[in-house]
């Protein structure tokens, strides 16, 4: 599988040009909600899954033929980046050849507690770990971490991160309806927060068929009510994507949404503004891909998004 993929349409960063460094689904995490679905491999154990040559060579070579597809680079996987031993390299290595796109790490935030993993991500621009529990029993429940990790490490490893790292430090909070939006764990999670001290906290909620079946989002009235949990912070519900007009040729066009929704299943509106191509392109792609056996339609909460096929 190809190491770039997208842009994809971010709710939070509008063409997010992703680095996938993980086999999929490697990960420390088994979410509930997860986008990508269910963890196949559960590890902390860190490995030098790719060499970061290859990757660059491979972003180099998009960037060429696309060198205004994207806004930000995105270390982002279906998997975890820190599990990656060359990610320090990596972030190195593109900042040092593509200073001009803010460089971005979505990350778990589980293996933060190893000073080894901190130093690794000093040079992004913006790490954004997540954070969805402080009590144990909901953490085990919506994350369904790996058995060797513990709630207060990961905090402790979050407020250590803080201590060392210069950029912007944004925590996320995914919210499921009946797992982690009561008004004690959100109270209890504002706390905790307060001691972490990030730059911003995003919230966001289940937009996307997830991992577990039944797994459910928040309204945006619920949604607003549970930011009000954050007031005194600079929190932010995370809004819908844009559509971008600019077109950016269609060549590809079929294996570029492949590689989109192999990592997050995306609607025929989203993948058109992500890849700058008419919807009716995307349409008509997709249908290909579907006769092949390769795509699958999948409606979730009202919506209908393309999926790979099992
Ligand atoms: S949401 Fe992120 S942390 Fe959770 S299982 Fe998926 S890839 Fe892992």
């Amino acid at each position: 599988m190809s190491s770039i993929f997208g842009p994809v349409p971010s709710r939070r960063l509008g063409r997010s040009l992703g680095i996938d460094v993980i086999p999929p689904k490697t990960c420390s995490f088994d979410c509930i909600y997860c986008e990508s679905g269910p963890t196949t491999r559960l590890s902390v154990t860190r490995e030098n899954f790719v060499d970061p040559s290859e990757i660059l060579a491979e972003l180099s070579a998009f960037l060429h033929l696309h060198p205004n597809a994207t806004d930000v680079l995105t270390l982002s996987s279906a998997g975890e980046p820190t599990l990656y031993t060359g990610l320090g390299e990596l972030i190195a290595a593109v900042k040092k050849t593509y200073p001009r796109f803010p460089l971005i790490v979505l990350t778990n935030g589980s293996l933060l507690w190893e000073p080894e993993v901190r130093r690794r991500l000093l040079k992004a621009d913006r790490v954004v770990p997540s954070l969805d529990a402080v009590t144990t029993t909901v953490f085990r429940k919506i994350n369904r971490p790996h058995p060797s990790l513990e709630l207060e490490q990961i905090i402790e490893g979050m407020r250590a991160f803080r201590m060392e790292y210069k950029g912007q430090l944004h925590v996320e909070i995914a919210l499921v309806s009946g797992v982690n939006d009561s008004p004690g764990e959100l109270s209890a999670l504002a706390h905790v927060i307060e001691s972490i001290r990030p730059d911003k906290i995003e919230l966001n909620t289940v937009v996307r068929p997830p991992a577990r079946i039944g797994t459910q989002g928040l309204s945006d009235a619920r949604m607003a009510w549970a930011a009000s949990f954050f007031s005194s912070f600079n929190a932010e519900i995370v809004g819908v994507f844009e559509t971008d007009k600019q077109d950016r040729g269609e060549e590809q066009i079929g294996l570029r949404i492949i590689e989109t929704v192999e990592r997050r299943p995306c609607t025929v509106a989203e993948l058109a503004a992500s890849l700058g191509v008419p919807e009716n392109s995307v349409e008509r792609e997709s249908r290909k891909l579907q006769k092949q056996g390769k795509l699958n339609r999948l409606c979730f909460d009202g919506k209908l998004f393309l999926c790979p096929a099992e």
